[in-house]
């Protein structure tokens, strides 16, 4: 995500103790997520006081960590890349270790049926040594990979859906079935038919033919909640600043005083508002805001997809012959040996992208799944899954790209508003940088 990085400058890595404001401009975040909480840590380095406001529990909103038989487990199984800067970044600031709390391993695809890709660095170079020496792919096959990645290299500016693309550039059946179409539904939870070309190849630029180490996977060694919601809370909390959860702001009015957000028991007033909540829930929130019905609207058109993450717990002999593994076909798209990552052991999650099946239905397919693959595997304890409606946005050529509002005393932050990226939780934290930066320039 360079493009981006030199947008927004650079990120420092540490916060110097005792710089918060106490006298500096309110700013009231309603949202916990990933957006949220990296917005306020931003506003923090720039002399504001930021209050954030979370409606659930807990903070991390889609990424964070849930309580399932006395075990801490995510709401969903979360996959970073080396490319991730600005979370990396965001991380540290916090104090979250990325090098403790993240296990990095080079990129590897290893399906079920014997393919492989294993990428040995991020450069471009490593990448196209990866499709030279991939098991399971011809020659052919390598050709055209290398024709795909030479024509994303040179954007054409008119979107087209991801299948598009691989019909131009010509692409075997093979490449489509083990390479694009899992990276396409891994990154963009969208399948190749109507998945933004556009953004997709931002994704593989930035990722495949990125720095050395931005294909990396950063597979996730702690819950969630441990990564970096909890961490970011705590440093808001030690420089002096309010994060209150369990707390819905159900109004947002505004008056000569500033924005007077209400919970439906008291009302608050601050000087900035930045609103981090999901875009689903957007639009109400701007509702007491007549000046800004027309960007209610257009973030109300957003479609979205689900993810379901199916947990099965088995007896704690058991081990996966690797931490992740992909498939062609059917469900599930990944599965991962959670005890292989740090967790409990015997347990593995199973991941659903796009998923449109009835809960029953997705546990038997990949339950089914899992039996055929290892067929030694003992029957499960137990089973649980969680499905994630409206997981991340749809990424096709249509959607509408958002604006911010015309007054600078107001910002959105959230995965949704950079046009070349899916939602993420890099494009989380830059989205939630950024607000932070837009409010706290001085008014022209
Ligand atoms: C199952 C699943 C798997 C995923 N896998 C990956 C992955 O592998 N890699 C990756 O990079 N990304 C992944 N994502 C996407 C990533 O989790 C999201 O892009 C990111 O978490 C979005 O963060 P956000 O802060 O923009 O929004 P959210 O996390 O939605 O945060 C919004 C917050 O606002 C709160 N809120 C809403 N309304 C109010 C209100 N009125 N008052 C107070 N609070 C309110 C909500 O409770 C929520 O906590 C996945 C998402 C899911 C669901």
């Amino acid at each position: 995500m360079e493009n981006l990085a030199a947008q927004l400058g650079p990120l420092n890595s540490t916060h110097a103790p005792g710089s918060t404001s106490r006298t500096g401009p309110t700013v009231a975040i309603i949202g916990g997520g990933w957006a949220g909480l990296s917005c306020a840590v931003e506003c923090v380095r720039h002399g504001l006081r930021p209050t954030v406001f979370e409606a659930a529990a807990g903070v991390g909103g889609r990424a964070r960590t849930v309580g399932l038989d006395g075990l801490r487990l995510d709401n969903g199984q979360h996959i970073l890349i080396g490319a991730y800067d600005a979370t990396l970044a965001m991380m540290r600031t916090v104090g979250a270790d990325p090098d403790r709390l993240l296990l990095r391993q080079p990129l590897a695809l290893t399906f079920a049926d014997g393919f492989e890709l294993r990428a040995r660095s991020g450069s471009r170079l490593g990448l196209a040594m990866a499709f030279l020496g991939c098991r399971g792919l011809g020659w052919r096959d390598r050709v055209a990979a290398l024709r795909l990645m030479r024509a994303i290299g040179r954007p054409s500016g008119k979107d087209e859906t991801v299948a598009g693309l691989l019909a131009r550039t010509a692409q075997t059946a093979n490449n489509t079935r083990h390479l694009w179409a899992p990276l396409c539904i891994a990154a963009l939870n969208t399948g190749i038919a109507d998945a933004s070309a556009h953004v997709f190849a931002c994704v593989l630029r930035d990722s495949l033919m990125g720095a050395r180490g931005a294909s990396d996977l950063l597979l996730p060694g702690v819950d969630l909640g441990q990564l970096f919601p909890e961490p970011a809370a705590h440093w808001l909390a030690a420089h002096d600043c309010a994060v209150r959860t369990g707390v819905r702001v159900r109004a947002v009015r505004e008056d000569a005083r500033g924005f007077l957000l209400s919970d439906g028991t008291a009302e608050d007033v601050f000087d900035h508002v930045v609103f981090a909540a999901s875009p689903h829930q957007v639009p109400a929130l701007l509702g007491d805001l007549p000046r800004l019905s027309a960007l209610a609207a257009q973030i109300g058109l957003l479609e979205y997809e689900p993810i379901s993450t199916v947990y099965a717990a088995f007896d704690t002999s058991v081990r996966l012959p690797a931490a992740m593994t992909g498939f062609a076909e059917g469900e599930p798209h990944w599965l991962f040996d959670r005890g292989a990552l740090g967790g409990p052991a015997g347990l593995t999650a199973s991941i659903v992208s796009a998923a449109t099946m009835p809960r029953e239905q997705t546990e038997a397919a990949v339950l089914a799944t899992l039996r055929a693959q290892h067929p030694d595997l003992p029957a499960p304890l137990w089973v649980r899954t969680i499905t994630e409606k409206r997981a991340t946005f749809r990424c096709t050529p249509a959607r509408v790209a958002i604006e911010q509002p015309a007054d600078a005393r107001i910002a959105l932050a959230g995965d949704y508003l950079l046009p070349d990226y899916p939602a993420t939780l890099e494009s989380a934290v830059r989205s939630g940088i950024a607000a932070a930066r837009r409010i706290s320039a001085p008014s022209p």
